[in-house]
């Protein structure tokens, strides 16, 4: 698939100056006194270029706490006027961009609930059509490219260039220890296709949990991500929405400073091809060994599972036709038989192990 989009860098529309690029702000505007203490406290730290915050909260459940509204908008801009931050929130509905407009967001976000949806995308694109504003896109709730590109392509083609993706990571049936799968591959992917495109990550809602937060920054910037949106709260414990996830702004500074800002790949700087390759192959043993580990946890279930049910670590049938199934799928890859073969037998060895522990438990 090709595309071009007719967007502008990054550091065209916004000031980038600083390493790592970096918006910040509550999950939600809860109360004026909220808000603006978070906004003071992050301007104060100095590390923040945009100040985010939801005023309307998609909730799954329709007695979740769905955003202050408009009156969200005024605090957001009285912190604008005092501190310079430029402010950036999510919108869904064409009325959600007009009152935006009217308390001088800065930049729009479409949320991943909206982006799954083209039919709420090319409304937000009418609706967007000879605006100037900057708009950025957050990838679907599930691992679909296409339609993250096609909301993409809906916004570009309504005229807006100052245009970013953001990473949020993927929905999936099993994602743990993550609240939405990174799945790194996806947005490397978007970078390929649309190489002039800006992409955020936001490792707030990849994590779900503040300890993970960290490890994520750092892979973002080490697959050379355009910048990070991490949410931060002068209070995460009490906060209404995402409070395991949220930081304080000092937390937040303490984990942007110990970020490793590596030179870009590609870059004129980084002219060694040979130290390029090598950073990709210990991207994708990264990967390898993630899958191995996930591949444990199942193997625990499974385990338990049979330990529940009387029945034995080993069943034959079962093996030879997952090994047949293997060896095919690989065929397919173009993979040499007998070195998966020995591959497989390593690791069906390694489930036996488990499962052998699990079952004398
Ligand atoms: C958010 O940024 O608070 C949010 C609701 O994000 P997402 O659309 O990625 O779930
Ligand atoms: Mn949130």
């Amino acid at each position: 698939m090709g595309t071009t989009l007719n967007v502008l860098a990054l550091d065209e529309w916004i000031d980038v100056k600083e390493k790592p690029f970096l918006i910040s702000g509550p999950c939600s505007a809860e109360n004026r006194n909220q808000l603006i203490n978070t906004g003071l406290a992050l301007a104060k730290e100095g590390k923040v270029n945009v100040f985010r915050a939801g005023i309307w909260k998609p909730r799954t459940r329709p007695d979740g706490f769905e955003g202050v509204g408009e009156k969200g908008l005024q605090w957001l801009l009285e912190l604008k006027k005092e501190t310079g931050l430029k402010t950036c929130v999510e919108v869904a509905t064409p009325e959600h961009i007009q009152l935006a407009l009217k308390y001088e967001v800065d930049i729009l976000w479409i949320g991943a609930r909206t982006t799954v949806n083209p039919f709420s995308v090319q409304t937000l694109a009418d609706t967007l059509k000879g605006i100037d504003i900057s708009v950025m896109v957050k990838n679907p709730l599930h691992p679909d490219l296409k339609l993250w590109i096609g909301a993409l392509e809906r916004i570009n083609n309504a005229g807006i260039n100052k245009l970013a993706a953001i990473h949020r990571g993927f929905y999936t049936y099993d994602n743990k220890p993550f609240r939405n799968l990174p799945m790194w591959e996806i947005p490397i992917e978007l970078k390929r296709i649309i190489p002039n495109l800006p992409v955020i990550c936001d490792p707030s809602h990849i994590s779900g949990k503040r300890e993970l937060l960290a490890g994520v920054a750092q892979k973002a910037l080490d697959l050379s991500m355009d910048g990070l949106m991490i949410e931060s709260h002068i209070n995460p414990e009490i906060a209404l929405t995402d409070a395991e996830q949220q930081i304080t702004p000092k937390n937040l500074s303490k984990l942007i400073d110990e970020l490793v800002i590596r030179k870009e790949f590609g870059s004129v700087e980084f002219e060694n091809l040979l130290e390029k390759l090598r950073f990709e192959m210990d991207q994708l043993d990264h990967e390898l060994l993630t899958i191995l580990s996930r591949r444990n946890e199942k193997t625990m279930q499974i385990g338990d599972y049979k330990k529940d049910n009387n029945i034995t670590v080993l069943q034959i049938g079962r093996l030879r036709r997952m090994m047949q199934e293997r060896l095919e799928f690989a065929k397919n890859l173009e993979l040499d038989s007998a070195y998966v073969s020995k591959l497989l037998q390593q690791i069906h060895k390694e489930s036996i192990r488990i499962q052998t522990n699990i079952m004398q438990e």
